[in-house]
């Protein structure tokens, strides 16, 4: 009988992909499917981006390029995090991967050893904890409840910290919970790790550009400049400019880190699709009205997603931040409906009430479940009917 590296056995497909698979099969069967599970904008790319990557390919742009992306590629993100973040950074502290997802991943491998523990508050983005398990470390989950807004306190992280602790992934606003930390949480949670040196920050700042909060986007090293040589930043065309097709994301951090994962990179998929790095700098370096455009019809939907949700009796939901998911807390209606756990009620509800959407679960928080808003408004309150009706 075939038998599979150990690794394997520790991970598990993403169950965010899982529920997806599962809604496209009944969808195929030909039953109407309301979908609330996508981690994806709805919107087209941009046009000019597209535009950029057409050209990119007629001028014979097709080949391959450095591995840890195009010297042009690399200027546009330097000029954005500078300009939109106030963080300086040279060409060797900068890695474009295919998607942020391979950074992180990059990151984990270049950086962690067995003995390792990574600290990851819960809710988290489904990634995090197997990506940990690949790279032989230990995953340390923090809880959150609804009290604190599914925010991690200094004193929940200064009691995880142990001589182990070799990184902590921070990710604000955050997927599933929609939260983000303040400029003044922040400030605390450094205080916090500026005590224990041995401790990597990973900052994922994918949804950077979704948000709603009175003050502006700040990250761990905005908060706390004096953090900057230890802490990785993650980000991506993906979310912010609808490009999760194209696969381009980046890290940014420390010069030697960087290379290291660099080579990892260099052994696994060598240089991002060099078509789409063409148009991730267009995204970064051209007009960008239409983030704003995006945000705004984002910010509508969940204002109207988040009223209606919690006039459904069992369910309710605080508002977000940012991002285009919601996380609403469904303990009242799962006793109704008589499931035990949110994955039985997820399961009702896509068989009987035919709308899919992930259990909070899969994010390390019970109880809960995550519904995308990034589809039409149609859809989102068809989904909220049909519950409603289901609950009774
Ligand atoms: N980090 C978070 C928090 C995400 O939600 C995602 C995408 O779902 C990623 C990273 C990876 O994004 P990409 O599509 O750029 O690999």
């Amino acid at each position: 009988e075939l038998t599979l590296a150990q690794r394997v056995g520790r991970i598990k497909p993403s169950p965010t992909l899982a529920v997806t698979a599962k809604a496209a099969e009944l969808k195929a069967q030909g039953k109407d499917v309301l979908s609330l599970g996508a981690g994806e904008p709805d919107f087209d790319t941009p046009a000019h981006i597209k535009a950029a990557a057409q050209k990119a390919m007629d001028s014979g742009f097709t080949k391959y390029t450095p591995v840890g992306g195009t010297p042009s590629l690399k200027k546009a993100i330097i000029d954005k995090m500078k300009r939109d973040n106030g963080l300086d950074y040279k060409p060797n502290q900068v890695l474009v991967s295919c998607g942020g997802k391979q950074s992180c991943y990059n990151l984990c491998m270049a950086y962690l050893n067995a003995t390792d523990e990574v600290i990851i508050p819960a809710p988290y983005w489904v990634s995090y904890p197997d990506m940990v398990l690949l790279a032989d470390a230990t995953p340390v989950i923090l809880e959150t409840t609804a009290a604190t807004r599914f925010k991690i306190t200094p004193e929940q992280l200064e009691r995880a910290i142990t001589p182990r602790t070799r990184m902590i992934f921070l990710n604000s606003p955050s997927n599933p919970s929609g939260m983000a930390y303040t400029k003044a949480e922040l400030v605390a949670l450094g205080e916090v790790l500026r005590r224990h040196p041995q401790v990597l920050i990973a900052s994922d700042d994918m949804y950077e550009k979704i948000l709603w909060t009175d003050e502006p986007y700040s990250n761990i090293v905005n908060a706390c400049p004096d953090l900057y040589d230890r802490t990785v930043v993650i980000h991506a065309v993906s979310k912010t400019y609808s490009m999760t097709g194209w696969r381009i994301g980046w890290a940014c951090g420390p010069a030697k880190l960087i290379t290291a994962m660099t080579d990892i990179q260099s052994q696994s998929t060598s240089n991002p699709n060099s078509i789409a790095q063409v148009a991730a700098e267009a995204a970064l370096a051209g007009d960008q009205s239409c983030v704003e455009e995006m945000r705004l019809v984002f910010k509508a939907r969940h204002d109207k997603l988040v009223a209606d949700l919690n006039s459904i009796p069992g369910v309710r939901c605080l508002p977000g931040d940012g991002t285009f998911y919601v996380f609403p807390n469904v303990e009242g209606l799962m006793a109704k409906l008589g499931c035990k756990t949110d994955l039985e009620l997820s399961d009702k509800l896509l068989n009987e009430a035919l709308v899919a959407l992930v259990p909070g679960s899969a994010f390390g928080t019970p109880g809960h479940v995550r519904l995308s808003f990034a589809t039409s408004e149609k859809v989102l309150s068809g989904s909220v009917e049909r519950i409603k009706a289901l609950a009774g």
